[in-house]
């Protein structure tokens, strides 16, 4: 299928083409029939396959094809969880709208609201906010959602693990109740399924199907590993493997900075991307990531929530998320439009519960290797435990250069849980 079969117009055909995409991804030919027909839509589609062209070139054709009014009056709202995933979207909706007669604007907080408010007075088609300062401004009578017509909430798994719930909800009761809504979420637990029922009208359901998806294309490999060994490991694998860009995990602030500061002693150039950091510090890093200018992001969960980094080859999981839905999110960061990408995740003792819900919500079990030169000591049973004379020994190698990892391949070691598995690597299907 091509874009004009969709029944798009020329000024977006030709903004998509100068985005140089040459068919559209299977969640964009699903959803937006649908949407151009003025129907609800609940969407599962997660980072990278396309989604936000998928709500927002049908929304702009919309929009473009009705009556213009007065002053502009927000006619959709497209919320989502994070200030960078507004960002991007936002820079989406202006790309895709360079050739309408539209305007658009995004606001979130972490920025001073005046430059914003002054944006909304000169009137806004499409508005890309974030909940938080979204009700603030129109508490403060900067904006009215009484006349939108389309309305999105991305990300909706997430949204509801940031809390906003009730943000969610105050802001539906702000919009007029005729209205059309899109939900896109990568994930359906009961509370999404539940949410998507509160608002929407007989919503067609569609899906970016795992055949389809761009995680077909990324490997993943699971290290057992010692907690007190994973930034060496890390290190060496960013080096051996002479990685230009990567991405890393951690599931706390603190840890992001811990990694990033050891990152940098080691002349790997990285850094910190989490809730603690300025939005000025936020978007620096995230630029220079992308510019090739650092080597390394770490990234905390909520911080790294849709960010858009074209054909990332590499995400490592330093730390596995303890919500397990995370691990998805992380990994679709990699593999994006077709493209290989490799998810690497160290895992020590104390992460094997986490280890174990991820594969429940993977509905597959994770080839799990050691790495030769860093065979965990705090799991192995006592007889196969690591002699303090090996571990002597290899420190001294290790003192000489000569114990680094050779590959990043799992050994055919296995651990207990892997037995009677299949070796080698696994795909996501
Ligand atoms: P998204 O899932 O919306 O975050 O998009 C992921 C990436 O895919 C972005 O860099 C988009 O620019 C890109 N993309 C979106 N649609 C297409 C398409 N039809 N063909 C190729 N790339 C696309």
């Amino acid at each position: 299928m091509t874009f004009e079969e969709l029944g798009l117009s020329e000024h977006i055909l030709k903004a998509v083409k100068a985005k140089g995409y040459t068919q559209p991804s299977p969640i964009q030919e699903k959803a937006i029939p649908h949407i151009l027909e003025g129907k609800d839509v609940l969407a599962s589609a997660q980072t990278g396959t396309g989604k936000t062209a998928g709500f927002t070139l049908p929304i702009l054709e919309i929009l473009a094809a009705t009556k213009k009014e007065g002053k502009r009056p927000i006619r959709s709202l497209i919320l989502t969880p994070t200030r960078e995933l507004a960002a991007q979207v936002y820079e989406n909706v202006r790309e895709y709208s360079e050739h309408l007669d539209i305007k658009c604007a995004v606001i979130f907080g972490g920025v001073k609201a005046k430059a914003q408010i002054t944006t909304l007075r000169r009137g806004v088609d499409v508005l890309v906010a974030t909940p938080g300062r979204l009700l603030d401004l129109e508490s403060q009578g900067a904006l009215s959602l009484k006349r939108v017509k389309v309305f999105v909430l991305d990300e909706a798994d997430r949204m509801l693990d940031m809390g906003f719930l009730r943000d969610i909800k105050k802001v539906i009761s702000l919009m007029p109740s005729e209205r059309q809504n899109l939900l896109f979420s990568a994930t359906f637990s009961k509370d999404i399924k539940t949410l998507a029922h509160t608002f929407l009208n007989n919503p067609v359901s569609v899906e970016a199907t795992p055949e389809n998806t761009a995680t077909e294309t990324i490997t993943q490999r699971v290290y057992n590993v010692d907690k007190g060994k994973k930034t060496e490991v890390l290190i060496n694998l960013i080096k051996d493997g002479n990685w230009s860009q990567v991405l890393i995990f951690t599931r706390t602030k603190h840890g992001a900075n811990k990694l990033t500061e050891k990152l940098n002693k080691a002349n790997i150039t990285a850094a910190a991307i989490h809730g603690n950091k300025s939005q000025a510090a936020r978007t620096k890093a995230l630029a220079n990531f992308k510019s090739n200018s650092i080597r390394v992001l770490v990234a905390t969960d909520i911080a790294a929530r849709g960010l858009d980094i074209p054909l990332l080859p590499h995400v490592v999981n330093f730390e596995l998320p303890n919500v397990p839905e995370d691990y998805v999110h992380r990994i679709g960061r990699t593999g994006r439009a077709g493209a290989k990408g490799e998810a690497i995740s160290l895992v020590c003792s104390e992460e094997m519960d986490y280890k174990k819900a991820i594969e429940k919500v993977l509905n597959e079990r994770l080839e799990t290797g050691i790495i030769p030169g860093y065979e965990p000591t705090d799991t192995a049973p006592p007889k196969k435990a690591a002699t303090q004379k090996n571990k002597k020994k290899y420190s001294d190698n290790k003192g000489s250069g000569s114990a680094r990892p050779k590959r990043q391949r799992p050994s055919n070691r296995r651990t207990d849980d892997q037995k009677g598995r299949n070796s080698g690597d696994r795909r996501r299907s």
